[in-house]
């Protein structure tokens, strides 16, 4: 990752270190519910601490329409980052202003501080130069520790790597090496799964990947609308009948590009959408009139295998049949446990990303087996859509 200025590039002692983490986590009656995202930006603040850095925090949470609103405030948050960093943690009620000026002015070489929710000011997602010149004024330098926020050109996350010196943190350094493994310059085959409810929800993740990747299983609901458009009966299930035209381009797109669509070639019906629901396999020549289509078939799953063992990289994003209820999470665990083996092994780079994907491999039991799970949903979904991400390509150096 050469082309990214990292924490090993910086001389932080002593410098006011402006750091962009992600602090949007789950709460319930002020109480943080699940640290994990203070978990991934604690490396950051404690080695930029541990260095002799003032380390300022910048964050947003939730979205506050109008101005300051008392619940999206992040000082419930502080506590919960002291915490997990083991460290204590001061907090300012601006971002701006006096109020954050006072409190960066008492900082000690080594402290930590959060300055209030970036969002409360408008400027923030306007990437408003005046904000930007203001949260700028201080910070000596910049770092972006949030790549769950690199989708969205806002203040924090994009605007003040124009005006400070910019690094990435250490899990934005993290993601953006397995990212460019995963798509950027990745070991040739390259696989995709793909699975999900809709295709109309992947419309721009499926075209950008039949062009990048050597081969695309497609799975989950959405195979469904790939099957009906070859004139497949899929009976009562999910699938969008109108999108069979689309569909259809995309494989003609595939084609052109050499890329091997992988579809169902079976499944698992049922009569009821629910867990534990009868259900029995089908050829699918014979799918029945008032089935669903909850998982992909026993033949299927094999064809995934077999793709996995082909592949030397492999990126995944959307469960591939009703992963939530038993036993239609048959698919999607057989297929991650098999990623998970052979990365294990040393033959596949594996990394897999969006929310409910992430779900469905701690579900396997098998997201530390992967080379890299991101749990960065819109930013990761963008960066598989082969969209520009703001946010990373300013810290380009
Ligand atoms: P997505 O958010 O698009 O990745 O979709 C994930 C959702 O798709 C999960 O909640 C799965 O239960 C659902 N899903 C996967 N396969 C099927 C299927 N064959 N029928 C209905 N829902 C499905």
């Amino acid at each position: 990752m050469t082309n990214f200025k990292t924490l090993d590039d910086a001389d932080v002692a002593g410098k006011r270190v402006l750091v962009r983490v992600d602090l949007n986590v789950p709460m319930s009656d002020g109480v943080v519910t699940d640290a994990t995202r203070i978990e991934r930006v604690a490396p950051t603040i404690q080695e930029l601490s541990k260095k002799g850095a003032k380390v300022i925090l910048l964050a947003h949470f939730g979205r506050p329409k109008d101005g300051p609103e008392s619940q999206f405030s992040l000082e419930p948050i502080a506590h919960a980052v002291a915490k997990v960093i083991d460290h204590s943690v001061h907090f300012a009620a601006d971002t701006i202003g006096e109020k954050a000026a006072e409190a960066v002015g008492k900082l000690k070489n080594g402290d930590v501080l959060l300055l209030e929710n970036t969002r409360f000011h408008k400027g923030e997602e306007k990437n408003d130069p005046e904000y930007v010149k203001a949260l700028a004024a201080n910070g000596d330098l910049y770092v972006n520790d949030a790549f769950s926020a690199a989708h969205r050109a806002h203040a924090s996350t994009e605007g003040l790597a124009r005006v400070l010196p910019a690094y990435a943190g250490r899990t934005m350094e993290a993601e953006l090496k397995a990212l460019e493994k995963g798509l950027g310059a990745p070991k040739r085959p390259v696989v995709a799964i793909v699975g999900g409810a809709k295709v109309s929800s992947k419309l721009d993740l499926l075209g950008n990947l039949v062009e990048k990747v050597d081969a695309l299983v497609i799975g989950g609901g959405m195979a469904n609308t790939f099957l009906a458009a070859q004139g497949v009966k899929v009976g009562k299930s999910l699938c969008e009948h109108d999108l069979a035209g689309t569909a259809r381009e995309i494989m003609a797109k595939a084609n052109a590009a050499n890329c091997t669509i992988i579809l169902p070639v079976d499944a698992i019906v049922a009569w009821h959408f629910q867990a534990n629901a009868p259900f029995q396999a089908y050829g699918l020549d014979a799918i029945p009139e008032d089935g669903m289509i909850l998982d992909v078939g026993p033949q299927s799953i094999e064809r995934v295998k077999a793709a996995i063992d082909d592949a030397s990289t492999l990126v995944w994003n959307g469960p591939l049949g009703a992963f939530e209820m038993t036993p239609f999470d048959k698919a999607t665990v057989a297929a991650a446990r098999h990623v998970a083996e052979r990365t294990k092994a040393g033959h596949l780079v594996s990394v897999a990303g969006g929310g409910d994907t992430v779900s469905a491999l701690n579900h396997a039991g098998v997201a530390d087996d992967f080379s890299y799970v991101s749990t960065a949903g819109g930013a990761f979904l963008e960066w598989m859509e082969g969209k520009p991400l703001p946010g990373v390509d300013v810290l380009k150096k």
